[in-house]
């Protein structure tokens, strides 16, 4: 692997990150240029409102290895990853976020594991998660702990920054869900990996581009992909309910047979809104998972792209 001449591809899915184009350019250039022998930047312009198609046009003058590929709306990050992986030709892909929150001060040491190691995924995994809410960092916690109770695939600290080789490239492309979370379907694939630890820097505008509606649907996409343990809880909620209906009948007859009256309808009216409110969360679920069921049956792209910049072609 290391004795022919490589080729990496960097890709970078972009949201409104117009003021970050240029600074991503010259910091990847500075930390990957003698690393590899030729290199190519794949920019996806996840169909961002300010002028991040502007400045990545004015880069492709000066930078001949820079290709760029415009989404035709906001597809998410998940989506426009795809686009960047499907268009890259290296023999190893790095994938980090726009935003320099992924250092790329870290690639020099991922590209040198991947070539030494020969593994097939080098993964940065967050030591520090940086400056973060706490409500942000309790739910990123719940979610990752129920996600490895149920999937089995311990995601706790893993990120998005990873460089993987073609062979697992092409095997993440077969994978043919439209409904994507790339570090869960990176995982599930297996190969040989090494992690190298990072510090998640601060983002430079401090505003982050998912909003908690996109947070929540990816949580429940990765969950949703990963695991139909939620669709037994109906069941294992209605053993128990129907454990203590046995016990409670058996208690109300002895009650009614002994003389003694059943007391008032506060017990009636609170199992009602139990049972009532357990019934609809258990229906959500189900509905949850048929959502995603009819969004992949109807099979329709991953995105569309709009216009793509391509110095070779
Ligand atoms: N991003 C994207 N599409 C989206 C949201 C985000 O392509 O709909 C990009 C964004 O421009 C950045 C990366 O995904 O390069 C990570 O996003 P962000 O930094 O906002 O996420 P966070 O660091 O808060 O997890
Ligand atoms: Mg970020």
């Amino acid at each position: 692997m290391s004795n022919s001449s490589t080729t990496l591809s960097v890709v970078v899915p972009l949201y409104c990150e117009e003021e970050q184009v240029r600074k991503l350019y010259l910091s990847l250039e500075t930390y990957i240029q003698g690393q590899v022998d030729s290199w190519e930047l794949i920019l996806v312009d996840d169909g961002s409102t300010d002028n991040t198609w502007g400045e990545i046009q004015t880069l492709s003058h000066t930078s001949s290895n820079l290709r760029a590929i415009r989404l035709s709306r906001n597809f998410g990050k998940e989506s426009a990853l795809c686009a960047g992986l499907e268009a890259a030709r290296g023999d190893a892909i790095l994938v980090l976020d726009g935003d320099l929150q992924h250092p790329p001060s870290l690639i020099p040491d991922m590209i040198r594991i991947w070539k030494e190691k020969g593994v097939n995924i080098v993964e940065a995994v967050k030591e520090d998660r940086g400056k973060e809410s706490f409500v942000n960092k309790c739910c990123s916690s719940l979610f990752y702990g129920l996600f490895s109770r149920f999937s089995g695939f311990d995601l706790r600290g893993a990120s998005d920054f990873k460089l993987i080789d073609r062979q697992v490239r092409d095997a993440w492309l077969k994978m043919g869900e439209r409904n994507l979370f790339f570090r869960g379907m990176i995982a599930w694939l297996g190969f040989r990996r090494e992690p190298i630890p990072f510090a998640v820097e601060e983002r430079a505008d401090g505003k982050s581009r998912w909003s908690t509606r996109k947070l929540i649907r990816l949580a429940l996409t990765g969950f949703t992909s990963f695991s139909g343990a939620f669709l037994r809880l109906p069941s294992v909620l209605g053993v128990f309910f129907f454990i203590s209906a046995v016990i409670l009948g058996i208690d109300a007859l002895y009650m009614k047979f002994s003389g003694k009256a059943v007391s008032g309808f506060t017990t009636v009216i609170l199992l009602l809104l139990i049972i009532g409110s357990l019934l609809l969360i258990c229906l959500g679920i189900i509905g949850e998972y048929l959502a995603r069921i009819y969004e992949e049956v109807k099979g329709r792209p991953r995105y569309i792209i709009r216009e793509k910049l391509d110095n070779d072609e």
